[in-house]
């Protein structure tokens, strides 16, 4: 199959409370920046098709992925103008990545069932929790963080990466490397600053950008931070994939 455009749009760089923070008044919650307005993290990788694959409306090629469908996925949805779904991948389990599922039925009543990739704690979870959304078509398997044929991938929600994985990414030769930097202490759930960098350097992409960022990082202030190839990601940031 011949494909063209082939791009990730950035749907959200948020936290599991995105940012601005309900109730809070620090000055980015309150600033105007819209690079500092970040909906729940996801990513989207779209391209179109030159010949229809079977089955499909032969009118409409557009195809497209998802990576991770948090509470935000409507808005992100019409914001990016996303017209049809074709498979979704689940990082994890955790509600800022999957509360979109609800919202994958007004898709799915245009194109029938959406595949679902995430690992079997995943997806058990999300067939108890959304057991109404579905009748038969489970996918199951696998880890999703790492999407390596379109040297691009994804790691929201990390504090580490396993050394098997680091083979991987290396190995890869990544263009576009996406890592999780959501505080700016040091904890055992996420990545911070300095070790997302270090990170980064041992991975080794062309650009790395970080993203799952909560307010206590202004966008500008953390662009002036961060070494040579490495940024902060925002909302609606778009990059071309090479295969
Ligand atoms: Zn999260
Ligand atoms: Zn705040």
């Amino acid at each position: 199959m011949e494909i063209k455009n082939l791009k990730a749009t950035v749907l959200g760089t948020g936290p599991s409370w995105g940012c601005p923070v309900l109730g809070c008044d620090c000055k980015v919650c309150k600033g105007d920046n819209p690079k500092n307005k970040r909906l729940r993290s996801s990513v989207c990788v779209s391209w179109e098709t030159i010949k229809p694959i079977e089955n499909d409306n032969p009118e409409k090629y557009d195809r497209s992925l998802i990576i991770d469908a948090g509470p935000d996925f409507r808005e992100q949805s019409l914001r990016s103008s996303i017209s049809s779904v074709n498979a979704v991948f689940l990082t994890h389990e955790h509600s800022d990545h999957i509360e979109g599922i609800d919202d994958l039925r007004s898709f799915s009543i245009h194109q029938g069932s959406i595949p679902l990739y995430g690992s079997k704690k995943c997806i058990d979870l999300i067939k108890n929790k959304f057991s109404y959304c579905w009748r038969k078509q489970i996918y199951g398997g696998g880890l999703p963080q790492l999407i390596v044929p379109f040297s691009f991938s994804s790691f929201f929600d990390a504090h580490f990466i396993p050394e098997e994985s680091i083979k991987l990414l290396k190995k890869a030769n990544l263009k576009t490397f996406f890592l999780d930097c959501s505080e700016r202490r040091v904890t055992s759930k996420h990545f911070h600053p300095e070790s997302a960098i270090e990170m980064a350097k041992i991975v080794g992409a062309k650009k790395t950008y970080l993203t799952h960022i909560s307010h206590q990082f202004d966008y500008d202030e953390f662009l002036e931070e961060l070494p040579e190839n490495i940024e902060p990601a925002y909302d609606e940031l778009t990059f071309e994939i090479n295969i």
